[in-house]
């Protein structure tokens, strides 16, 4: 007689199997460029660190201050008795940056979506989202009611011809893409996007995670990169990649973000960020103002460590940013060359289905700033070594 939960060890005996049971590494140290992974000192090419913030003296001293003048937890949702000084200057500060007019600051990116979307549109609406958005988008979305209409990934025109024959069924309209597509590294064509959503009169909003602190003028994201200021209605972001912090933002036009401070259920029903994240935000922002240092560095690393993969034979995707899919194919053998990295005192996690697609499994190296050039060849050198061991290149 089997149990109740045989369709659990059923779906994890699968898993196993397929090559896509996610194993957790523990992290023993500071997401430094080399840091304690299971016990081990290996070279960080994973986290989300792209410009060093997390260990910055400046975010640390402002967070250890903020512990000492508001303690540990703010015990209040934003909306009842949550909200501190430093929550309002820090949504001020980040309007001020990204040139908006508002912006609010909510738990993480994920929560920004959650908080975001189903205010906007529901039932009667219908939403346009790109076929590789990230499942934070995708579960915003499912939340608001609305119908979900997918276009062909970075493809203006099939977006034009979906908006052209499912618009008129419909109340209002919505268009979300992601800036950054997390796993492949390439940038969504947003002026063109833009361009469709104008001629239609559809509500705008990117999820920009992953080009915050990386794309446009000393990190201020996509809508930068493409010149697109005020035209966007709603950019969403996250303190916990470039930014090295966590937490989400909601920014873009004062009118819309006015109403999400009265209709964004994570705002209205879950508890405020803590002071010390939120001081240690407002220092990245600062120190992201006064410089684009750390960002010219990050492309720097990037140019050198993407075209040495490329002159080695590896297939690094379509990326055009510093994240850096080095492309295998079937899940085992990412796993399988993710460990013997490992081995060789290299981090880069193996990715594959759900969050990429079957047959595109792939190790994901993450540029950062904070890697010397000694660094960056140590990596290289590890994944020449591998590669050929498991016949991936030649040579
Ligand atoms: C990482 C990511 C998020 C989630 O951000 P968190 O702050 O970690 O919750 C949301 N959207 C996109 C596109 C992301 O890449």
């Amino acid at each position: 007689m089997g149990d109740k939960f045989d369709f659990i060890r059923e779906e994890m005996a699968a898993l196993k199997e397929s090559g896509l049971f996610i194993h957790l590494r523990t992290i023993g140290s500071a997401p430094g460029p080399w840091m304690i992974v299971d016990g081990k000192k290996v070279l960080n090419l994973c986290t989300n660190n792209y410009l060093g913030l997390a260990t910055h003296p400046r975010l640390v001293q402002a967070a250890h201050e903020a512990l000492d003048r508001f303690g540990v937890g703010p015990t209040a949702v934003r909306s009842i008795a949550g909200t501190l000084t430093i929550h309002v200057e820090l949504e001020r500060k980040v309007a001020e940056f990204k040139h908006v007019e508002d912006a609010l600051y909510v738990q993480s990116g994920f929560c920004a979506n959650q908080a975001a979307i189903p205010p906007l549109v529901g039932r009667e609406d219908v939403i346009f989202s790109d076929r590789l958005n990230h499942a934070s988008i995708i579960d915003g979305c499912r939340l608001s009611g609305a119908k979900i209409i997918v276009y062909e990934h970075c493809d203006p025109d099939d977006l034009e011809a979906k908006v052209k024959e499912n618009l008129p069924n419909y109340r209002r309209g919505m268009v979300i893409t992601d800036g950054v597509f997390s796993m492949d590294g390439d940038v969504a064509p947003l002026d063109k996007i833009y361009e469709v959503a104008e001629r239609y009169g559809l509500i705008t909003m990117v999820d920009d995670a992953h080009g915050e602190g990386v794309l446009g003028h000393g990190g201020r994201g996509i809508v930068d990169h493409f010149g697109l200021h005020g035209k966007f209605d709603i950019e969403i972001g996250t303190f916990s990649k470039a930014f090295g912090v966590v937490g989400g933002i909601i920014a873009g036009k004062k009118v819309v973000i006015d109403y999400l401070r009265q209709r964004a259920r994570p705002f209205l029903f879950s508890n405020a960020v803590t002071a010390t994240d939120t001081a240690a935000c407002m220092a990245a922002v600062a120190v992201l103002s006064e410089s684009t240092e750390l960002v010219d560095r990050l492309w720097e690393n990037t140019r050198y460590f993407k075209g040495e993969m490329k002159r080695l034979g590896f297939d690094v995707g379509r990326s055009v940013t510093p994240i850096t899919p080095v492309m295998l194919g079937e899940a085992p053998l990412a796993q399988q060359f993710s460990r013997r990295l490992f081995e060789e005192g290299v981090f880069a996690m193996a990715i594959g289905y759900p969050t990429v697609p079957k047959g595109q499994a792939r190790i994901r190296v993450m540029v950062s700033a904070m890697l010397s050039k000694d660094d960056l060849d140590y990596g290289l050198e590890k994944f020449a070594k591998v590669g050929r061991e498991l016949g991936v290149i030649s040579g």
